[in-house]
């Protein structure tokens, strides 16, 4: 079935379904996407039904269509995207991410990649505040790089620019991105983030752009640089950039490069073998790595409302949330 030909209602009948056959005291989770889900799979407990919901657009529609009964039942999670999202904040069910999307909430919250440097980096002779410091650095040049590439994207999609191309290796279309950039290596070796025009000029190369499409692209990053942070009253301010722009799979895929050269050293240049570290941050993902995670808090609540079991462990906050 392809994405054009699914929407909202469908979806929603699917879960209804599913809601049909499941016992009463078992709920669905509807996650966004393939990733969201194997991203979660570490935390789920094995009596939640998962269901894909192809994008946010459908979720929502889904969401909507489904009666404050089946709703009791279907927890729905949708990615932020950066967007305005007052309205669906105040839906029962539905869970926005905190930063760009789940993937991204569970980079920066659980901190999996700078545990595992550290643990790494601890295996020479040193101090343990050295060994968290060079993690912090390979941590913010991940989070530089994400968010300038995130930026540019988004900025050519409201501009109506190009921003989708063939994959070499699929010849499928596909956006833009981290993995695209020529230096990438060069990059995720020396930790020196690309800066925002080497990013613009080789994406201007990539897809075509005009000059002027380009310096349009400037212009409004820069006006949006210029603004003021709601949360830090910063200009420029990279932590809200991060949770806004950074894509989830993109510093999932930056972070496994760089343990990958921390690990090889420079011989690995010519082949990371990246993926096997992709895959060791995922599994980081733990029930307990997860505490703190709001989203959690909120999937406790859902919990505890419905008498439903969601994730792998029973919280603390599982009693505490029985008086709400
Ligand atoms: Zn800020």
């Amino acid at each position: 079935m392809s994405i054009l030909q699914f929407n909202g209602p469908q979806l929603g009948q699917k879960i209804r379904m599913v809601l049909q056959t499941l016992p009463s005291d078992h709920a669905v989770l509807v996650a966004e996407s393939n990733a969201d889900t194997s991203a979660l799979s570490g935390i789920l407990s094995d009596a939640v039904h998962v269901q894909k919901g192809m994008g946010k657009i459908n979720c929502v529609g889904a969401h909507r269509y489904l009666t404050d009964e089946e709703r009791r039942r279907a927890l729905f999670l949708v990615d932020c995207d950066g967007e305005d999202n007052q309205e669906l904040l105040s839906k029962d069910a539905l869970i926005l991410s905190e930063n760009r999307d789940l993937e991204s909430d569970m980079f920066f919250r659980m901190r999996s990649f700078e545990e595992l440097l550290v643990r790494h980096f601890a295996q020479q002779d040193g101090s343990l505040s050295n060994f968290r410091s060079a993690a912090r650095e390979c941590h913010d040049f991940v989070l530089e790089t994400a968010t300038r590439v995130g930026l540019i994207r988004d900025i050519a999609n409201r501009l109506g620019l190009q921003t989708r191309l063939d994959d070499i290796l699929t010849g499928k279309r596909r956006k833009v991105g981290v993995r695209d950039l020529k230096d990438i290596d060069i990059y995720c070796s020396s930790l020196q983030a690309p800066t925002f025009g080497t990013i613009l000029a080789e994406f201007r190369d990539l897809l075509g752009w005009t000059s002027v499409e380009m310096i349009k692209v400037r212009n409004s990053s820069e006006n949006n640089s210029a603004k003021k942070c709601r949360m830090h009253n910063e200009s420029d301010c990279l932590a809200c950039k991060g949770r806004r722009f950074a894509n989830g799979h993109e510093l999932v895929d930056l972070g496994a490069r760089v343990l990958a050269f921390k690990r090889h050293g420079s011989e690995g240049l010519q082949t990371p073998g990246f993926r096997e570290f992709e895959h060791l941050l995922r599994a980081s993902v733990t029930s307990e790595a997860c505490a703190d995670w709001p989203t959690v808090a909120r999937i406790r609540r859902f919990e505890s409302w419905g008498g439903f079991s969601i994730l792998r462990t029973p919280g603390p906050l599982q009693q505490d949330l029985h008086s709400y």
